[in-house]
């Protein structure tokens, strides 16, 4: 059995497993309908979590007030559901892609899983009606945290997240590119 921080499928809250490993992990499934349906439950889902977790929180919280700062309050609460190690900076192992030995550094959300997290969302909340200008997963803020999250994970985990071949997604109905730079 391999136990590397890298498999993480048996989350039960659906983060990180199924269609976010599936993107980072690349696989040599491209674009088959399977993995679109697989992608648009997994969307499903994630929207369905995130709107208990608007109903959840202290103090309640509307969709239509929900800022980008919201966004990485629930980002920042996913941690605690993590498999990924992330090595903090004084550890002997910062920087080791694989560990010889455990260690107690905290269990993160893996930036790939995020970062795909983040894009079903932003496609789920404009299906739900939202607006794109106003949506919170679009924010500047949220890229901001994306991006200093994949450093320093890249950096602590001794692995690079290099840019993949571009899939083409020429099934879904809707353009949604995650990395849109045009509301800022
Ligand atoms: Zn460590």
């Amino acid at each position: 059995m391999d136990s590397s921080s890298n498999s993480e499928c048996n989350n039960s809250m659906g983060y990180s497993s199924g269609a976010a490993v599936a993107a980072a992990g690349s696989s040599s499934s491209s674009s088959s309908p399977a993995a679109s349906s697989r992608y648009e439950n997994q969307k499903r889902r994630d929207w369905n979590t995130f709107r208990q977790y608007l109903r959840n929180h202290r103090p309640p919280l509307e969709l239509s007030r929900c800022s980008g700062a919201h966004v990485l309050e629930f980002l920042r609460y996913l941690d605690q559901f993590g498999k990924t190690k992330v090595h903090v900076a004084v550890c002997p192992f910062y920087g080791h892609p694989n560990p010889p030995a455990p260690c107690p550094c905290p269990l993160k959300q893996a930036w790939g899983s995020l970062d795909a997290l983040i894009g079903r969302l932003r496609a789920a909340f404009e299906e739900d009606g939202g607006r794109s200008e106003t949506n919170p997963f679009g924010a500047r803020a949220v890229r901001l945290y994306l991006r200093e999250v994949r450093d320093s994970q890249s950096k602590a985990r001794g692995v690079s997240y290099e840019k993949k071949k571009k899939k083409k997604r020429r099934n879904l109905p809707r353009p949604q590119s995650p990395q849109q730079q045009r509301n800022t």
